[in-house]
């Protein structure tokens, strides 16, 4: 998983297709082609605007999941012949507080320490 959060179904889909070319709703039998998927999504983006705090997520084998949380994942879309295990749940990166070279206090989101330069993750 790339993490990467996706703010709209059509910058998913997008995504996804660079990575997959047929899927299959997650909850019905129905099969989508690159441009059937797209236009899904375009409708699906007019008429369900992304609130705040839900985003989009692209698995590297190519299945679109949503989060309306943060935390938790619906995974929409699969790759029609996916055997791919989807987390149900959204990883955040873990919270470096202090320094393991020198015991500084971290910034918060900093890949670097501040006092010694010591990588931090
Ligand atoms: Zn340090």
């Amino acid at each position: 998983m790339d993490n990467h959060r996706y703010i709209t179904l059509v910058e998913a889909a997008e995504a996804a297709a660079v990575r997959c070319s047929r899927w299959r709703f997650a909850t019905a039998d129905e099969v989508y082609d690159r441009n059937s998927l797209l236009g899904i999504a375009e409708i699906h983006d007019a008429e369900n605007p992304t609130e705040e705090d839900s985003f989009y997520l692209v698995s590297p084998g190519g299945a679109i999941g949503f989060s309306d949380d943060g935390e938790s994942i619906d995974w929409l879309f699969l790759p029609q012949n996916s055997t791919e295990d989807l987390p149900l749940t959204v990883k955040t990166q873990p919270v470096i507080n202090f320094c393991a070279t020198c015991g500084e206090r971290a910034l918060p989101g900093a890949r670097f320490c501040g006092a010694c330069g010591a990588k931090l993750c």
